[in-house]
């Protein structure tokens, strides 16, 4: 009989059903809102989990009631032999654990080396695939990313789509004066690819510290952009555990939008997420000011009870909400690359 007692539910009453894992602080990509100095990785080697350690952990958690896991970091895609450790999550989906299965395995990357391994992925039992794409004139995204990618991007996505590695959700950070104009042109272009298009606010995570308030084109003012060129029709009534406001074309059944706006709409209140980083800490929000070292606890010996409850004592200390619009709001010193997005 499934019981709450296996369930991870924080003081709020909020259940955690979403896990995301960061494989990597690393990343081959200079991304101005994330990465844009490539700092040295905080994270040696030996503080790393192994991939033994990340499915243990994995394990435990879906034995706790997490029905999705999302694999990211920094840029997931430069683990050595991620392949291996895909396989070894995917396996949880078949498992029965307290009643509980993994439902959904995803990964966030900024696409790279996925035409040659989309086919793999997804015969290894990856379900999805998120990609990060900015812009799609070369020479910006090469400005936005510090690489001229834009075409293995493309490709990427054509990949992932033969294979099926859908719903495939594509990642914009929206950034005023950057590329606030490319607002319609993406919407076109989730129609043409029919793919779901998703729209970021910009969030005061850059290792660079250049965020303000003024850069942040808010999702409201991405839906109108997009509303008055292509009118849209909201997906569903409420967003629940969703970041995104998912809307469909209402001319078309191609293609969707999706708007996830933290910083102007906060939609911490239902949040079901709790973050792993690639050292091991548990971080219970993006924008915590805190880490739970579940690395040295499981480096201790200690067996999967002792785990188990250091996990409900963690997830208890969950925060109600971020704090991004408070006027006393520092950034976390941690940022997304090293955090996993
Ligand atoms: N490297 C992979 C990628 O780029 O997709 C995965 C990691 S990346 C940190 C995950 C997501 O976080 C990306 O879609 C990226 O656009 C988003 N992201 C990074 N920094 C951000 C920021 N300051 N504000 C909003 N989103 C951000
Ligand atoms: Fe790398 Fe992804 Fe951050 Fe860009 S957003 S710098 S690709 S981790």
């Amino acid at each position: 009989m499934d019981t709450n007692k296996n369930k991870l539910f924080d003081s709020y009453g909020r259940q955690i059903r979403d896990l995301r894992i960061s494989l990597t602080d690393r990343c081959n990509f200079r991304c101005f809102y994330c990465l844009p100095n490539g700092e040295p990785p905080l994270a040696r080697k030996d503080t790393i989990l192994t991939f033994e350690e990340i499915y243990k952990i994995s394990k435990i958690f879906v034995s706790l009631g997490i029905e999705k896991i999302r694999l990211t970091g920094g840029e997931p895609m430069l683990r050595r032999d991620i392949e291996t450790l895909i396989e070894k999550i995917a396996s949880l989906k078949a498992e029965n654990s307290n009643n509980h299965q993994l439902k959904d395995l995803a990964l966030t990357t900024n696409g790279f080396s996925i035409p040659e391994k989309a086919q793999k992925l997804k015969d290894l039992g990856l379900d999805r695939l998120t990609l990060s794409l900015d812009s799609l004139k070369p020479a910006k995204f090469k400005e936005i990313t510090g690489k001229d990618e834009l075409e293995n991007v493309l490709n990427s996505i054509k990949t992932a789509k033969k294979a099926s590695l859908d719903p495939i959700k594509i990642n914009a950070v929206i950034v005023r004066g950057v590329n606030d104009e490319e607002i319609v042109d993406f919407a076109k272009f989730a129609r043409e690819y029919d793919i779901s298009m998703r729209f970021i606010e910009f969030m005061p995570l850059d290792s660079g510290h250049d965020w303000k308030r003024e850069k942040v084109v808010s999702g409201k003012e991405i839906q109108e952009k997009i509303n008055e060129v292509f009118p849209l029709e909201l997906k569903q009534k409420s967003r629940g555990a969703e970041t995104a406001w998912n809307y469909k074309f209402a001319d078309t059944d191609k293609g969707e939008i999706g708007i996830i706006a933290p910083v102007t709409e906060m939609f911490c209140g239902a949040c079901s997420r709790i973050r792993l980083t690639a050292d091991g800490q548990i971080r219970t929000c993006l924008f915590s000011d805190t880490e739970h070292n579940l690395r040295d606890v499981l480096r201790s010996g200690t067996n999967d009870k002792e785990i188990i409850e250091f996990i409900k004592q963690v997830v208890l200390k969950k925060e109600a909400s971020h704090q991004i619009n408070k006027e006393d709001f520092i950034q976390p010193s941690r940022t997304m690359s090293f955090i996993g997005g």
